[in-house]
């Protein structure tokens, strides 16, 4: 019988301890850090083979560092600017999010496969934010939104950039970007219209209200962060 082993490196960005005290504030949650590791996996120890992980350096009141274990691919891919989400082999079904396993109940938890996927997709549905976390909260407001990406079956959530609230609407085409200073989770990942946005109905009151909600929250973002 094999065993695991031990973690072999294979890439790492590590993080700065000295700026132990203004961790939460300045990572805002998001990874300080991160490395990728090489160990044995497989669905039993007799059947093990070595696979790549991914784990992140990430700040939370304490320095907690996480694996992201068999979907680690998805996020690696993000450091190296690319998308990834897998496949089943049984019924064909692509996740992004990705799953490691197929959750149609006729594959029987088939693993999936690795696939590169573009950087193009929809919204699907979307929401408009007036109360994000400290380390968005000056891009307030801020659209939040599930985007199905070209040729996937599942949404995958992540906030809209360059683009005016008012306008998002639901089947707007749009290009997925990549951080360029990517660090390892899913706020690495954002999406910004492909097409003119064309604004959803609303009624003139609806509309009122909504440019109301818009101009209490940018007067907010003003006030707290200035002019940025
Ligand atoms: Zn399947």
């Amino acid at each position: 019988m094999k065993q695991p082993g031990s973690e072999k490196m294979i890439k790492q960005s590590p993080y700065d301890e000295k700026w132990w005290e203004e961790w939460e504030r300045k990572g805002g949650w998001r990874p300080e850090g991160w490395k990728i590791v090489e160990m044995n996996d497989g669905p039993t120890l007799n059947d093990l083979k070595p696979e790549k992980f991914l784990v992140v350096h990430r700040p939370h009141g304490s320095m907690f560092h996480h694996s992201y274990g068999k979907v680690s691919q998805f996020f690696i891919g993000l450091l190296e600017g690319k998308l990834y989400g897998t496949k089943c082999p049984k019924c064909g079904l692509v996740y992004c999010p990705p799953r490691a396993h197929c959750f149609n109940p006729k594959c029987r938890l088939a693993e999936t496969k690795w696939v590169e996927l573009p950087k193009k997709g929809e919204v699907h549905s979307y929401t408009i934010m007036a109360i994000a976390w400290p380390s968005m909260a000056h891009l307030q407001p801020l659209v939040g939104a599930m985007i199905r990406i070209d040729g996937t079956n599942t949404c995958l959530p992540m906030t809209m950039r360059d683009v005016d609230p008012e306008k998002v609407n639901i089947g707007l085409k749009v290009r997925i970007d990549i951080a360029k200073d990517p660090k390892g989770d899913l706020l690495d990942v954002y999406a910004t219209p492909a097409e003119e946005p064309v604004a959803p109905k609303r009624t003139p009151e609806e509309l009122k209200r909504f440019r109301e909600d818009m101009e209490k929250t940018r007067a907010w973002v003003k006030k707290t962060f200035g002019t940025k």
